[in-house]
This record gives C-alpha cells, sequence and structure tokens, in this order.
C-alpha cells in the first residue's frame, strides 16, 4: 500500500485519534533503510535509498498548507500532524527544515494538534534529525529487537546501522520520546523468530529500562504482510508485557 500524495487524510488512528498523514517520499514505490518483513509498503525494492525523488522542500511546504487551510475551511478536527508514509521520513535531506516550516503552519492552522514522527531510528546519527525529532511533541522511535540477530531478521536494515548503533543514538534522546515495538513471530528463510519469548524479550525489556522513554506502544500485526507466515501477538500476551513496563514505572499502551 502506497500513499498517493504529500498530504493525506485526515485518518482515524487507534494511537493518534484524528491524523492528517505526511508523505514526503516518492508515491510510485517505498524507500526505507529497513526491509521490515512487516511492512504494510510491501518489500524494500530500492536499496540505494535514493533521495532524488523525494518531493521538495517547496512542494511539501505548498502542500501542506494547502492542506490546513481545505481542512480548517471544512471544520476537519486535527489531532495530530504525523510524518509516515512511503517508507522514512527521515531519510528527507531537508527533513529539519520541513519540521521547523510544519511548526510554524501548525501554529498558525491548528495550534492544539501535536507533530508525531513514525521513524525507524536509523538516521538518529545525523545532528539535523535529531535535532528536528526533539523539537515536536511525539517522536515515535522502532525498536523491535535488541539482538543483532533478530534486528536482521525482523528488519532487514538495508543500510549498514546495527542495532547497537540506535540504541546508542537512543540514549542521546535521554528519555525524551516514545518507544514502539511490534511484537509478532514467524519463519524468515526457514528459521523461526519470537520477539515475545525469551531470551528477546528480557533483553527488549533491560534496554527500555535503560533508555526510560516517556512512553512505549506495543502493537501487532494489523494488515497483510509482504512475507508469510508471521502470526500476530494477542492483546492479552502484548498486555502482559505492557504491565512489565508498567509497574517499572513507564507508561505504556498496546494498540
Ligand atoms: S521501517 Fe517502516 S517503512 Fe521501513 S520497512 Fe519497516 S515498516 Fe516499512
Amino acid at each position: 500500500m502506497l500513499w498517493e500524495s504529500i498530504a493525506f487524510g485526515p485518518i482515524r488512528s487507534r494511537r493518534l485519534g484524528s491524523s492528517l498523514g505526511i508523505n514526503l517520499l516518492p508515491i510510485v514505490k517505498k524507500i526505507c533503510s529497513f526491509d521490515c518483513v512487516y511492512c504494510e509498503c510491501g518489500w524494500t525494492l530500492d536499496s540505494n535509498m535514493d533521495t532524488s525523488g523525494f518531493f521538495s522542500l517547496e512542494e511539501v511546504n505548498q502542500a501542506i498548507e494547502t492542506k490546513l487551510i481545505q481542512c480548517q475551511q471544512d471544520k476537519i478536527p486535527i489531532d495530530s500532524i504525523t510524518f509516515s508514509g512511503n517508507g522514512e521520513p527521515t531519510l528527507h535531506p531537508d527533513f529539519l527544515a520541513i519540521v521547523d516550516n510544519l511548526i510554524r503552519l501548525r501554529d498558525q492552522y491548528y495550534p492544539n494538534a501535536i507533530i508525531t514522527c513514525l521513524s525507524n531510528s536509523t538516521q538518529l546519527y545525523r545532528d539535523d534529525v535529531r535535532e528536528a525529532l526533539m523539537k515536536i511533541e511525539n517522536p515515535v522511535l522502532k525498536l523491535d529487537a535488541v539482538t543483532e540477530e533478530l534486528y536482521q531478521m525482523i528488519n532487514a536494515p538495508v543500510q549498514d546501522v546495527k542495532v547497537a548503533q540506535i540504541i546508542e543514538w537512543l540514549k542521546l534522546f535521554k528519555g525524551q520520546f516514545v518507544l514502539q515495538t511490534l511484537f509478532f513471530s514467524g519463519k524468515i528463510g526457514g528459521v523461526e523468530f519470537d520477539n515475545a519469548k525469551e531470551p528477546h524479550l528480557s533483553q527488549w525489556i533491560d534496554v527500555v529500562l535503560m533508555l526510560k522513554p516517556q512512553k512505549v506502544m506495543l502493537y501487532s500485526l494489523d494488515r497483510e504482510t509482504p512475507a508469510e507466515n508471521l502470526t500476530k501477538l494477542s492483546t492479552e500476551e502484548m498486555e502482559k508485557i505492557a504491565q512489565i513496563l508498567r509497574d517499572k514505572g513507564i507508561p505504556t499502551s498496546v494498540y
């Protein structure tokens, strides 16, 4: 599934309420630094992360302002303006400038809306990306696995980024972020995995407690996945994991 415009929706989101989506990436293919086996956009067919087809800063600014004006005229509520779309939004070379402009537009048209970015955390090595994500209210950063083996299997990075590096970059946020994890099981390349089972679960909990995010969002498979043989974790099982974190003082929601 690919989004066909820069600004789309608002759509009703379980996590974010009325969410106006912002897609910075081309509408013809997904571009991402990961190739997650569960990605709703399908497989990452282009592994060179070519940003030349990204929408320009000017195109993005214009599309967002037009959409916000239209929503305001139609009296459509917006709870969150959300970077998501056809791949990893922080790959955009002008991500910081886009965020700066979006903050200005949000303050002008929808001052009560929060700005959310759903990111896979791979670009956190860039100072400008960290600066942008620290400026918004809701940087939602992915961490599905904390061992390199499981991370390679689930997220299949196409960029040379190790999960240990991601964890180090997440530390730089000093807890001022939302951590999101997708729990599921399956069989990839003949190897079975389950990131909600031991020893993975305890290892993940240790890292979460060390990072102390403002909030943790747990979710499981919702739509069709490119890989076959994947199984969603039940809400009851996710609630058990959530309660472990809540008991340690970390607000955790299950979606
Ligand atoms: S990080 Fe997001 S967009 Fe990229 S492959 Fe994974 S699920 Fe898809």
